[in-house]
């Protein structure tokens, strides 16, 4: 099968210069100023304002976590219920950061049609060969989106890998049709794991906290966002948000795969048991979410 060429991203996430000491930084999504999370040379920044953050990662593709299967179809039954109720006329769908093709499956079952983007060449031709519609490329500039607009579009667990926020706003306006819908659904900085990881940090562990960004992983998290400025960031674009809902960010099946697939044995052990004892606590401030938005003025529903 052809495989697509596609542009590069560009080298560091958000724009933001870790090399100095932020303060020349303004953060992206409101404009404030940005900090050193744990002060000069770690690689985190915070807005003090909105409390964006962002990491100083390379950006890449490739999905290496292991046992998301049963979480992830859990959660895209959520939002692919809630699009069926609410947006009737909605029909076609690109799902960028398609990866393995739970999310295409499902949308197809939901007689959706669905296409997906997803840099990884060998995750796109696995699905491809399953029957699916997938283009290799990063969004949003791979060359077979071009001129193509969709009723909706979709990031499941990909806006927070993607580097340049304006140029994914603007490449998501390009690509939506009149009445699109935009959906992200990513990791929440409000979280109670996150924030836990957050506080162990400052007392010198840093694991969980590394683990969370995906740190050192070939696509690791650039931007870390809650509901509030991620609402912000949307809005100050032109859009306006629709809905807004917590999702599960694990579960306890498939956990141990999870953990064990980037950590040592030992940590493994550690986080295993800490996230099963505590699931009940962790689901009640959920680190995941997912936002769904409409074009200011353009928004008309049936
Ligand atoms: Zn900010």
């Amino acid at each position: 099968m052809k495989m697509n060429m596609f542009t590069p991203p560009p080298p560091r996430a958000s724009g933001l210069d870790f090399s100095a000491d932020l303060s020349d930084n303004i953060c992206p999504v409101c404009s404030g100023p940005m900090y050193p999370l744990f002060g000069a040379g770690k690689p985190y920044a915070m807005c003090k304002v909105c409390r964006y953050m962002a990491a100083d990662s390379m950006p890449g593709a490739g999905a290496e976590i292991e046992s998301l299967g049963v979480v992830r179809e859990k959660n895209f039954t959520r939002i692919i219920k809630t699009l069926k109720k609410k947006y009737t006329w909605a029909n076609t769908i690109l799902d960028v950061g398609s990866s393995h093709g739970v999310f295409l499956r499902l949308a197809a079952q939901n007689e959706f049609t669905a296409t997906g983007l997803e840099p990884d060449e060998r995750l796109a031709g696995e699905c491809r060969n399953s029957g699916f519609d997938v283009v290799t490329g990063f969004f949003p500039e791979a060359d077979e989106l071009a001129g193509k607009t969709f009723d909706i579009i979709i990031f499941n667990d990909s806006f927070e890998h993607i580097p340049n926020l304006q140029a994914l706003i603007t490449g998501i306006k390009a690509h939506l049709g009149k009445k699109g819908i935009v959906v992200v659904n990513l990791p929440n900085s409000d979280g109670l794991l996150f924030q836990s990881a957050l506080l162990a940090y400052q007392f010198g562990i840093q694991v969980p906290f590394d683990r969370l960004w995906q740190k050192g992983f070939a696509s690791p998290h650039l931007h870390y966002f809650n509901t509030r400025n991620l609402k912000m960031l949307f809005e100050r674009h032109g859009f306006t948000q629709q809905e807004n809902m917590p999702l599960s960010y694990y579960l306890i099946t498939g956990l141990w795969r999870r953990i064990r697939c980037k950590a040592s044995l030992c940590v493994s052990i550690i986080a295993w048991l800490i996230l099963t004892i505590l699931y009940p606590f962790f689901c009640v401030k959920s680190d995941c979410f997912a936002s769904y938005f409409t074009f200011k003025n353009e928004a008309c529903y049936e």
